[in-house]
């Protein structure tokens, strides 16, 4: 199993493919057994790994995530059975933003287009438990977010402009609550306001 996953990691690096970092994914699968969640939607599947390693804290956990690239969708679907966890990961080849569920999650984690996160929060909030949460991952973008990015390129400065909007959003939200964490990319830890 550390094998197969050391693979996967070393694939990613190789073929540059973003996963989450290792003390992100350490911390969330931390958090997934804390909170004894069971039901989670990802967005943003990439090749598998963060859908593995979450299905992997406990064998009642089931994970439903999306991804819009069809060489990605494919890998994640080989590395899924590699792991025998077909019955309990449902990866969907589709664009989040119009993939539809009417289901509800203990934990919805958004790790697809950083310049689309208020739009995956908007859509996807209806599908989040009264007692879920709702991870936001890369909100730190490399460490970007928040310093001066002047000499950084047009396209790396509208990201970088498009994830402080999503962290203002957050911050005055009043349906919901927000932590944010420095762990891994910088982690936003969303739950529902009491
Ligand atoms: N969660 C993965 C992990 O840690 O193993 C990494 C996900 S990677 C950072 C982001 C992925 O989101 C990419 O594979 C990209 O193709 C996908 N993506 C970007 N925008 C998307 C969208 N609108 N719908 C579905 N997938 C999207």
């Amino acid at each position: 199993m550390v094998h197969l996953l050391e693979e996967i990691e070393t694939y990613a690096k190789e073929q540059n493919v973003p996963i989450m970092q290792k003390d992100g994914i350490d911390f969330l699968t931390k958090y997934i057994k804390e909170n004894q969640v069971q039901t989670i939607l990802e967005l943003g599947t990439a090749i598998g790994y963060s859908a593995i390693k979450m299905a992997l804290v406990d064998e009642n956990i089931t994970v439903v995530t999306v991804e819009k690239d069809e060489a990605k969708y494919q890998k994640a679907l080989e590395n899924i059975r590699k792991f025998h966890l077909e019955s309990r990961i449902q990866v969907y080849l589709e664009d989040a933003l119009s993939f539809e569920t009417t289901d509800a999650f203990d934990l919805i984690f958004i790790d697809a287009a950083k310049s689309q996160y208020i739009s995956f929060f908007e859509r996807f909030k209806k599908n989040i438990k009264d007692t879920g949460t709702i991870v936001s991952d890369n909100l730190a973008f490399h460490g970007l977010v928040g310093t001066d990015t002047t000499s950084y390129s047009r396209n790396v400065r509208g990201l970088i402009r498009k994830l402080e909007n999503y962290i203002t959003f957050l911050e005055e939200n009043k349906e919901f609550e927000t932590t944010f964490l420095k762990v891994g990319d910088g982690i936003g830890i969303t739950k529902k306001s009491k």
